[in-house]
């Protein structure tokens, strides 16, 4: 290997020898640093042939400088660049310091090395001496870095997401991708400050957390957080949801010096969220709300989801995330519904087999015994690719609905029944055709027409032809409706062609889906006869009576008159007379016909009361009792008898004059009448009140007493109990006056212990 020989261009060349040696000696110890300098040092002639170069070629080009002295530089340098350097038409001896350049060589093994080049031209010697450095390493990080700008420009630029970058305090946009101009909705905002941009931010506190993330270094993320752009600067705030984040950015000394923006506009997944918790809500809310038992389950039948309505159906709450079936309460233990349960549990596969059994009836039995008869009712939710997802159930309860069917089929059957063997002619007509739609026996039986022959008629074909238009006109059903029933009397025709009247009673009903009418029919011949009969009997029965009242006033007045007669001829007797015998037989015969005389006033006063109406006048109770009881003193018995008179007339009390006096005078006179004459202290006790109303008082004697199994009996015409003269008619007619006084009377009595009349007399004053 050739030692590089930089004495054969030396220009001391010809100098005596111990210099020249030293100067040799010197210049080989130069030749020696250069070898170790880290970077390439040759010198070039004018046609760029290496005239020496350093050891450094070896690492730096692979070559050692004997490969490459005399070898033109551009061989080693890459095609491009050294086309590059003819446009350049760099001349090396153009210039006596040429610029810092960079070129590309080839290393011996192929690799591209760059090489950083300062040379200086020498036009005395006309060589170019050059210092080439290694600049590789750094090349290849600065394209690296280069690429990984791109990237990063390209993640930026392209990226789904939006980004800036904001810088200063002041927070500055010094970056926004299309995104977030398209989010803001406004356009050239580099440069200017976000304050200046988005003045709407202020309020909503975006500003406070930028300037805390630019003091702390502390990053902020938001979750879906609503933010209000005017994105059309016209004042409309809109609001979106962003996901964003505040990061600190740093300089290379690690001071914060802007703000990464990054985020995501997430508006549209918050909005159909919202929507879907809405109608989620909405659909559960529909279900818990439902007053129908409800449950919502999955593919597989587990509940998801029930209402109050479906646990009070079931007798107890459900367990979730389980199916029906099994959630431990029973099913009817019944084979065929207990495979419908099960079925139903797996609903997806019974729907698309369009099972039958959905819809059908089960039994759920609650965990106290109550079983229930229940129809569920599946809605299915079917996903896009149209597979079933789940479904609502609505549960519906029949159990009373069956109960009432089978109630009413019972009913039906006695309803039947009845109908049937009603003993009384029964038939069902259609009330537009008057058609015969069903009869019963007791019909077919007085009627004389068979089942078909009722059937084939209408009802006009039953009338005779008076009453075929009354009948039409009658059955008009606005009429028949008013009060949903009618009543009334009609002539049938029989099979015989006998006319019979009969009681009608008719009522609208619903016949298997038609409107007709449900009728009864009575045979009334027998009841009219004896109603005809009845008439006639009465009408003699009040001749009879009338003639006979007439008779009886008549016979009594008549009787009277000779009576009077008799009684004057007696006092005659009695003036005149002065034999004891005699005197004492026209006492006798006074005493009888006194009594005869009662009886007729009696009978006649009797016949009064029923005769002559009410005369009604206001009365002095008082008065008139005093006055009755003074009318009695005449009577035998009177003598010796206290009276104790008191009626509170706190109201004026009116009644018939003639009636009361009737009342009162046979009363007090029985009180007279049944005393004991022996007895010290004999009273007669007349007490009341009148008021409003009525009248209440009571007649007390201590006399004989009446035993209480009489106390009906006295009242009773012609009842007499004590041997004393008496007709028996006064309280008869007693009892007839209080009636017709609208009254009523009742005797308190023991015998021998005194008698107690209590009257009560409604007070008939007028209105
Ligand atoms: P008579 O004309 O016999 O009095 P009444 O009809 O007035 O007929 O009375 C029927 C009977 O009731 C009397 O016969 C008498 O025995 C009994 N009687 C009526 N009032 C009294 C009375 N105050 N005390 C006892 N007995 C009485």
């Amino acid at each position: 290997m050739n030692k590089p020989n930089i004495s054969e261009s030396n220009p001391a060349k010809g100098k005596n020898d111990s210099t020249v040696y030293y100067f040799e000696e010197s210049l080989h110890e130069l030749g020696k640093i250069l070898d170790f300098s880290m970077d390439l040092i040759c010198s070039c002639d004018e046609e760029g042939n290496f005239i020496w170069i350093n050891k450094a070629s070896e690492r730096i080009l692979g070559y050692n400088p004997e490969e490459l002295i005399g070898r033109k530089y551009t061989n080693l340098i890459v095609h491009e660049d050294a086309d590059n350097l003819k446009t350049e038409n760099f001349d090396f001896r153009s210039a006596t310091h040429v610029p810092i350049f960079e070129k590309k060589f080839i290393h011996k093994n192929g690799n591209i090395i760059y090489l950083q080049w300062s040379a200086v031209w020498d036009d005395i010697k006309k060589l170019c001496y050059c210092i080439g450095r290694d600049v590789t390493e750094k090349k290849n990080k600065e394209i690296a870095f280069e690429i990984e700008r791109l990237r990063f420009f390209n993640i930026y630029s392209q990226a789904p997401s939006y980004m800036g970058i904001l810088s200063g305090p002041g927070h500055v946009y010094e970056l926004a991708n299309e995104l977030y101009l398209q989010l803001i909705g406004k356009r050239d905002i580099i440069g200017k400050t976000v304050k200046e941009v988005l003045p709407e931010l202020e309020v909503q506190g975006i500003f406070e957390i930028l300037d805390h993330v630019y003091k702390t270094g502390e990053s902020f993320s938001a979750n879906e957080m609503p933010i209000k752009f005017d994105r059309y600067s016209n004042g409309k705030l809109e609001e979106v949801y962003l996901n964003f984040i505040f990061h600190a950015r740093r300089d290379a000394n690690g001071n914060i010096d802007g703000i990464f923006v990054f985020g995501n506009d997430v508006t549209e997944q918050v909005l159909s969220r919202k929507k879907i918790e809405e109608s989620e809500k909405m659909y559960k809310d529909l279900i818990h709300k439902l007053p129908v038992a409800t449950y919502s389950c999955d593919a597989e039948g587990r509940i998801v989801l029930y209402n109050k309505a479906a646990a009070a159906l079931w007798g107890r709450e459900a367990e979730l995330g389980k199916d029906l079936w099994h959630n431990s309460w029973r099913i009817n233990s019944n084979k065929k519904e207990q495979t419908s349960a099960l079925n139903l549990c797996s609903l997806a596969t019974a729907l698309k087999q369009g099972d039958p059994i959905l819809n059908k009836e089960i039994i759920i039995e609650r965990p106290n015994g109550d079983k229930r008869n229940v129809v569920p009712y599946p809605v299915p939710f079917y996903n896009t690719d149209g597979e079933i997802t789940g479904a609502v159930i609505v549960l519906s309860d029949i159990t009373e609905m069956k109960l009432a069917q089978k109630e009413l089929r019972k009913n039906e059957k006695k309803y039947r029944y009845l109908f049937d063997n009603n003993p009384m002619p029964m038939w069902i007509i259609d009330l537009k055709s008057f058609k015969f739609l069903d009869v019963n026996k007791m019909a077919i039986l007085q009627y004389g027409y068979s089942r078909e022959e009722f059937l084939s008629k209408t009802a006009l074909d039953i009338r005779p032809n008076d009453d075929k238009i009354h009948f039409i006109k009658s059955s008009d059903t606005s009429q028949i409706n008013k009060s949903n029933y009618n009543r009334g009397i009609w002539n049938h025709i029989k099979k015989d062609g006998t006319i019979v009247p009969v009681e009608i009673i008719a009522h609208d009903i619903m016949y298997e889906g038609t409107a007709a009418r449900l009728i009864l029919s009575n045979d009334i011949s027998d009841r009219i006869k004896a109603e005809t009969n009845l008439e006639k009997r009465n009408r003699e029965l009040i001749k009879t009576n009338s003639e006979l009242d007439r008779f009886v006033y008549s016979v009594s007045h008549d009787l009277r008159s000779p009576l009077t007669s008799i009684l004057g001829l007696i006092s005659f007797i009695e003036t005149e007379s002065k034999e004891t015998d005699t005197l004492k037989h026209a006492e006798l015969i006074r005493i009888s016909i006194n009594h005869l005389d009662d009886f007729i006033k009696n009978i006649l006063s009797y016949s009064r009361n029923n005769r002559t109406g009410l005369e009604i006048e206001q009365i002095s109770l008082n008065e008139l009792i005093f006055d009755v009881v003074d009318s009695l003193q005449r009577m035998k018995e009177a003598k010796g008898i206290r009276y104790e008179i008191d009626i509170k007339e706190e109201k004026p009390f009116y009644t018939d004059r003639l009636r009361i006096t009737t009342i009162l005078k046979n009363l007090i006179s029985n009180s007279i009448k049944y005393h004991k004459k022996d007895k010290t202290d004999r009273f007669v006790k007349i007490f009341g009140y009148s008021d409003d109303e009525n009248l209440h008082f009571s007649i007390a004697d201590n006399g004989i007493g009446i035993d209480p199994e009489y106390h009906q009996k006295i009242f009773e015409m012609f009842f007499r109990l004590s041997g004393k003269d008496g007709s028996g008619i006064g309280l008869y007619i007693v009892k007839d006056a209080v009636e017709i006084l609208q009254g009523s009377i009742e005797v308190q009595s023991e015998k021998g212990a005194g008698t107690n009349f209590n009257i009560t007399l409604k007070n008939l004053k007028p209105c």
